[in-house]
């Protein structure tokens, strides 16, 4: 398993870690199999979604800031019960194949680190299997 640190730099951001992964896979030298992108936090996630344009990361931001409000009588003492929502809703992880040493992706698709609550220093690991 590998762990990967992450920096985020504003309350939300997508990071795009697609090159980490890949990285990650080349080195254990997997050539089929698939790979596990996890992230142990419960205010973050992983998902997969269109990097090619920039506006599309944005996009998904605005549109989940909007379906969760930041404010909205939660009760979680510490204020952030909207992070915890969109932690849940977008998810943990993300399984990708491995074939020929690649991860197989669309054309248009990237893994991003999704953070919810920053800025926080983050991590994620990564766990490939034969
Ligand atoms: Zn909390």
């Amino acid at each position: 398993m590998k762990q990967i640190s992450v920096e985020t730099h504003s309350r939300f951001e997508m990071i795009d870690i697609t090159a980490a992964v890949q990285k990650s896979v080349s080195e254990e030298k997997i050539e089929s199999g698939i790979c596990l992108i996890y992230t142990p936090h419960t205010t973050a996630a992983i998902t997969i979604n269109e990097n090619t344009d920039p506006d599309v990361p944005r996009d998904i931001l605005v549109a989940l800031d909007k379906a969760i409000p930041l404010n909205a009588n939660y009760r979680h003492m510490e204020g952030n019960s909207a992070a915890h929502v969109k932690s849940s809703l977008v998810g943990a992880s993300e399984l990708v194949i491995i074939e020929k040493g690649r991860i197989v992706l669309g054309t248009w698709q990237s893994i991003f680190f999704c953070e919810f609550d920053g800025p926080r220093t983050r991590k994620f690991f990564i766990k490939s299997f034969k």
